[in-house]
């Protein structure tokens, strides 16, 4: 369609599983939508296609928390660390990184931000639950799986005791697991790990990538557009949105929302917010088969380790820690090797010697909190990104806000925490 000019009432930018779900609850309010994106809805390019499945109602916490600095040089010279950090990169990320360990160094900020999120996540497996069902893609979501977080004794666990107890004062039921019992629950654990917590309350989807782009596919077949071009900015009227400028020509809309994940950093700029997004790069490492395969009961994070290993209908994918280097950085491939060790070690059955690798981008605010809310400088234009480690649990409610917000609804939801004007 170059040069040529589209119309819609919507255009939604990025095919993520933040824009996927957003397009949803667009068409079913009978909008007509526009989706672009470069790459597929869910394909690899996305951080959408490759993270660990967790519809985690229960994350509620910071990756950074009080104190947290301390730990920081130990996790950069450990090569099996949770956290690296590209030297090149460090006086780019320095200003973010300061505000990260800034926005978690109180006890109170942290049950602040806890406080918001939970407000975001509460419900979310059953949220999904209602969307795959809606979408005729049940088979992918599992609402009452629970996830485990295993620990190699109890006194490993009492480390993050605050963050166990901000999540009860919240209301989060977190049952402890006995060394026994861990071992009958998950027989293929080493027996290193001898105590968990479960939490009843949260989920898993069975196929992250294959998710969103069922729920695109959905929208596709209710009417949305999708143009395969990227957009670059916005042409605007009396501070009002007029159109959005793609690679493939402009789409005449009267409404965008901004989905593109750890790159919607310059698009939000243009729209009148200036925010400190940051890509936390994480990688999976992927043993492909069928449930035969050894590995976890019920998906499991290991408290020392920081990952996760989660079974998927495609087999049992590891990933999590953080690598913070430029966007356009080449991938570095021991990350992923290092979760491949990882597995091995915490899964002994599990034949680790072949396996697939992934890179992704998590869009990271620095305060943990996404930002949700209407553009201050383009009437018109909502934001939709930051999710960083929650975007695939938070999706759900956040398509729903915005749907809400783009066709004049009341949001079911105080959007002031998540506004991109706490960054001004
Ligand atoms: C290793 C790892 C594990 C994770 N595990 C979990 C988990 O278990 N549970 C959980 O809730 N979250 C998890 N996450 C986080 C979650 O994956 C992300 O927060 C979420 O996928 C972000 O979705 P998004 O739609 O905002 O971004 P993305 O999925 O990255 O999608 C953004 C899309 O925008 C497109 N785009 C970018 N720029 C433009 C442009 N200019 N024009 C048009 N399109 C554009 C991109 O091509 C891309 O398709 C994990 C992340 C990683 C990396």
């Amino acid at each position: 369609m170059k040069g040529t000019v589209m119309k819609a009432d919507v255009v939604v930018i990025g095919a993520g599983v933040i824009g996927a779900q957003t397009a949803v609850q667009l068409v079913d309010r009978g909008l007509s939508v526009v989706v672009v994106d470069p790459g597929p809805p869910g394909g690899e390019q996305a951080a959408s296609y490759g993270n660990l499945a967790w519809l985690s109602s229960h994350s509620i916490l910071p990756p950074a928390s009080p104190g947290v600095w301390r730990q920081v040089p130990k996790w950069l010279f450990d090569p099996m660390g949770p956290l690296s950090l590209r030297l090149g990169h460090l006086p780019r990320a320095l200003p973010w990184l300061l505000r990260y360990l800034a926005s978690a160094s109180t006890e109170e900020k942290l049950r602040r931000t806890a406080g918001h999120l939970r407000a975001l996540l509460k419900g979310s497996p059953a949220l999904h639950a209602e969307m795959a069902a809606r979408t005729g893609l049940s088979h992918l979501i599992d609402a009452n799986s629970g996830l485990m977080h295993v620990y190699r004794d109890r006194a490993g666990y009492q480390a993050d005791a605050l963050g166990w107890t901000i999540r009860r004062d919240l209301g989060i039921t977190c049952e402890e697991i006995e060394a026994d019992d861990l071992a009958r629950r998950q027989p293929d654990l080493s027996p290193d790990y001898r105590f968990g917590i479960f939490v009843p309350e949260a989920g898993q989807c069975r196929n992250p990538g294959a998710y969103c782009a069922g729920l695109a596919a959905h929208a596709e077949r209710f009417g949305a557009q999708r143009i395969a071009a990227r957009a670059t900015g916005f042409r605007a009227a009396g501070g009002r949105l007029q159109s959005v400028v793609t690679t493939q020509g402009e789409i005449t809309c009267g409404a965008a929302v901004i989905a593109a994940g750890a790159q919607a950093k310059a698009l939000a700029a243009q729209a009148g917010d200036s925010v400190p997004l940051e890509s936390e790069r994480g990688y999976h490492f992927m043993v492909e088969g069928d449930a035969g395969l050894a590995g976890p009961t019920t998906s499991l994070m290991a408290g020392d380790r920081k990952v996760v290993v989660t079974r998927l209908e495609t087999g049992v994918r590891c990933g999590g820690q953080v690598e913070i280097a430029a966007a356009d950085a080449p991938a570095d491939w021991r990350r992923a090797d290092i979760l491949r060790r990882h597995l091995a070690e915490m899964f002994p059955g599990l034949d680790t010697s072949q396996g697939r690798v992934w890179m992704g981008s998590r869009p990271s605010m620095p305060d943990g909190l996404p930002v949700i809310g209407a553009a201050a400088g383009l009437a018109g234009v909502v934001h939709a990104f930051g999710h960083g480690h929650t975007g695939l649990v938070g999706s759900a409610r956040t398509g729903q806000l915005v749907a809400q917000l783009v066709s004049g609804e009341t949001p079911e939801l105080d959007l002031s925490p998540y506004s991109p004007a706490r960054f001004r």
